[in-house]
């Protein structure tokens, strides 16, 4: 992924189309806004950052916990080659195929439920990138990494968390780096705050 077509995607990508509520006029902002159901869309100068710390690739299989409003797995179809997204929430994902399929991604799979757990009927996966915030991070979702593959995801406590970037080694090692301090809604489930 080459940083010019991370950018240019970047400013081309319209962020009220994922939205529809009263901040929707604000879409262009570099704030979280909320989405109903509790739920927030993260601010694009994180998505931005987030996508380009996962160094996408056209033959990578990525998956995505906490859809949300769709915004991040635009990113994550725009330059992997398949994206398996899990959402807790109902109505949020169904809002999300929604609004991917019209801007014409095919090679998005989406599921409702626990994504704490992962997805592992398609493991193993090139990268993981979690938008909610875990109290530490589930061992499912380090098992479903490919050996060479990178992890993102914030890990701390409710109120603020370290956006760790988790690399398993070609040997099965495993290393983290912390990478920024980060706020996130809760990542609930069996591995997440419901534990
Ligand atoms: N990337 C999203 C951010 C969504 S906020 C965006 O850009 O819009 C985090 C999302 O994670 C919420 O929609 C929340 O419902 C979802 N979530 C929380 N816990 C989850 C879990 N265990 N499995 C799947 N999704 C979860």
């Amino acid at each position: 992924m080459e940083r010019e077509e991370l950018y240019k995607f970047f400013k081309s990508l319209d962020r009220s189309l994922f939205m529809d509520n009263e901040y929707k006029e604000y879409a262009h902002c570099d704030n979280a806004f909320p989405i109903g159901y509790g739920q927030t869309i993260s601010q694009p100068s994180l998505v931005y950052s987030m996508t380009e710390k996962l160094k996408l690739d056209k033959d990578l299989k990525v998956l995505e916990i906490g859809t949300g409003s769709g915004y991040q797995t635009a990113f994550l179809a725009e330059f992997a080659k398949e994206v398996y997204t899990v959402e807790i929430i109902r109505e949020l994902s169904l809002k999300a195929q929604e609004r991917l399929k019209k801007l014409g991604y095919d090679n998005v799979k989406f599921k409702i439920g626990d994504g704490s757990q992962g997805w592992p009927e398609h493991q193993p996966y090139d990268r993981i990138i979690v938008t909610a915030a875990a109290g530490r991070v589930p061992d499912p979702l380090v098992e479903q990494l490919k050996p060479g593959g990178r992890m993102i995801i914030p890990v701390g406590e409710r109120s603020i968390q370290n956006l760790l970037l988790i690399e398993k080694k070609d040997d099965g090692t495993v290393v983290q780096e912390n990478l920024e301090p980060v706020v996130f809604v809760e990542l609930k489930g069996r591995y997440g705050w419901d534990r």
